[in-house]
């Protein structure tokens, strides 16, 4: 394991790639023989490191990775990732250069965009690869399955572009809404006729995420694209009883500051709190802009010596405090866990998305720059 040196303020977030590796490998046991696995790495992974997460998912075996934004994949490339990279977010015109300089694979829905990326490779005299998305039901982007046919049409007149893929998105996570995953994968498998009518024979076919690959295995073409599942979070309740997976992110600071103050001493910004008995307080340096939610003032746990000690007054930009009377033998110095697990206790992410009015993707995603992430396995 890798020693945090960093600084000196004690806050970091610590990623176990051994999970990762298990969470992989629980994925791949649910899907379909000859599926592969593209890992979702936008967003930073999620906040838990793009670049350290996509090589180890390349080590896996993962046969292609995603972003959601060319930069994204630029990064991935500088940091020595040879796996293809999927965009998914569309050709902004600037992006263009960085495709083809950096082997970036794009996600395209629009005749513009054949345009620019053709014209382009046309200039470097190469063929570019595109995944090419039809809406099944999402709203978001793609072409709608009324437009599919004469935009595939389209595609034909582009000589230096190459369908690799077509994919396409689904939008329900939670167990009620089966029957709209079910049109959805209807759809989806109209529109991939509706392709072989018109002679686009992709080497690539996938839309499930997360949450379909959990319930509907064997919703998946030939690639599927988990996120949350690989950071170790659940994409929503019902998922959980689907698959095993471990969490990689434990998010860790230390007693900054111990202090025992009398009853009736107000604590943090607005003095929300105040103490009903003598009490222990402990300071520790993680605050709002370190991506700990100023949702969890006086409502947040975090643990200390194997037990839940509760979040008193305000978070601070800086700062939380937290009442440590009832554990005993505390002191300055002590790890403390604010999410993840500590001896048998834990604070998983969707505990504090549920305290924030969230969900786990965006309690990971909050972390922010100033915590290190310090890697492990
Ligand atoms: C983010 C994203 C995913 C992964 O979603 P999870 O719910 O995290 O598995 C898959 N496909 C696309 C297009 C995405 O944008």
């Amino acid at each position: 394991m890798t020693v945090f040196r960093g600084p000196g303020r004690p806050t970091y977030a610590e990623i176990d790639l051994k999970a990762l590796a298990f969470n992989y490998r629980q994925i791949q046991k649910r899907i379909p023989p000859g599926v592969g696995i593209l890992g979702i790495v936008k967003a930073d992974a999620y906040g838990h490191g793009a670049v350290p997460v996509a090589r180890r998912l390349e080590e896996l075996g993962s046969p292609y990775l995603g972003v959601a934004i060319s930069d994204e994949g630029v990064e991935l490339r500088k940091g020595g990732i040879k796996a293809p990279i999927l965009v998914f977010s569309g050709v902004f015109p600037e992006d263009v250069h960085q495709s083809l300089k950096f082997d970036l694979t794009p996600v395209v829905f629009q005749e513009e965009s054949l345009r620019l990326l053709s014209k382009a490779a046309g200039g470097r005299r190469k063929k570019l690869k595109v995944h090419l998305k039809v809406d099944t039901g999402m709203g978001r982007l793609g072409v709608r399955p009324e437009s599919w046919g004469a935009f595939l049409t389209e595609v034909k007149r582009f000589p230096n572009v190459e369908v690799e893929g077509i994919l396409s998105h689904f939008s329900m996570t939670d167990e009620e809404e089966v029957p709209y995953t079910v049109e959805q994968w209807g759809k989806f498998q109209e529109a991939l006729a509706v392709a072989q009518g018109a002679r686009v024979f992709p080497r690539y076919v996938h839309i499930a995420s997360s949450a379909n690959l959990a319930a509907f295995p064997s919703y998946s073409g030939n690639l599927v694209r988990p996120g949350i599942i690989l950071y170790g979070a659940y994409p929503s309740l019902f998922t959980r009883q689907h698959l095993q997976i471990k969490p990689l992110m434990t998010l860790k600071t230390r007693v900054q500051y111990l202090k025992t103050v009398p009853a009736g001493t107000r604590v943090s910004y607005g003095g929300t709190f105040v103490t009903k008995r003598e009490s222990l307080i402990a300071t520790l340096s993680v605050g709002y802009a370190d991506g700990y939610s100023r949702r969890l003032s006086n409502q947040g746990e975090v643990l200390i010596r194997g037990r839940r000690a509760p979040v008193i007054g305000r978070v601070c930009m800086d700062f939380i405090m937290v009442d440590v009377s009832d554990i005993p033998g505390v002191a300055m110095g002590d790890e403390v866990v604010l999410l993840g697990k500590q001896g048998k206790e834990q604070i998983p992410a969707e505990e504090i998305a549920q305290e924030t009015g969230t969900i786990a993707y965006e309690v990971f995603c909050l972390i922010g720059k100033r915590v290190p992430r310090v890697y492990k396995g």
